[in-house]
């Protein structure tokens, strides 16, 4: 398996748990600074973010809400499904960028360090052994 495999693996396993109850959006701080996010509502936008991890397009108000994630954390305790939307929000945003090698679809800073990035915080999630096979 490769990295990009576990990357699309982990997107496909999390969203099939996830309800789109919204409850990670509402507790989420940035809201207000992506564009249309407050108006369309916290169940609608996490359906959109849910849709970019089912290697769907996903919906302009979700794409602005995993633009504007600052990595705060405060998502992942309000889901009362148990899981990591921290972790859901960082796999929306490398696909949104392209990771996969799809176009992107929010904006792309130009970072000489975002693979070697991926990479680091992949290692917080992989075994030693995984790490030695995929990095
Ligand atoms: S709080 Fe959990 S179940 Fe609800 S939309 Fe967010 S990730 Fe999905």
């Amino acid at each position: 398996m490769t990295l990009i495999e576990h990357i699309r693996g982990e997107s496909a396993r999390l969203a099939a748990l996830c309800t789109a109850c919204g409850a990670c959006v509402e507790a989420c701080p940035m809201t207000r600074y992506a564009a249309g996010v407050e108006a369309a509502g916290p169940g609608v936008v996490a359906a959109g973010m849910r849709d970019v991890l089912r290697d769907g397009p996903g919906t302009p108000e979700a794409l602005a809400w995993i633009g504007a994630c600052t990595r705060s954390g405060v998502c992942t305790p309000a889901c009362p499904e148990g899981l990591d939307a921290a972790f859901m929000l960082r796999l929306a945003q490398w696909r949104a960028k392209g990771a996969l090698g799809e176009p992107p679809r929010i904006r792309v800073k130009e970072d000489t360090q975002y693979s070697p990035k991926v990479k680091a915080f992949a290692r917080l999630t992989l075994t030693e052994e995984e790490q030695a096979k995929w990095l």
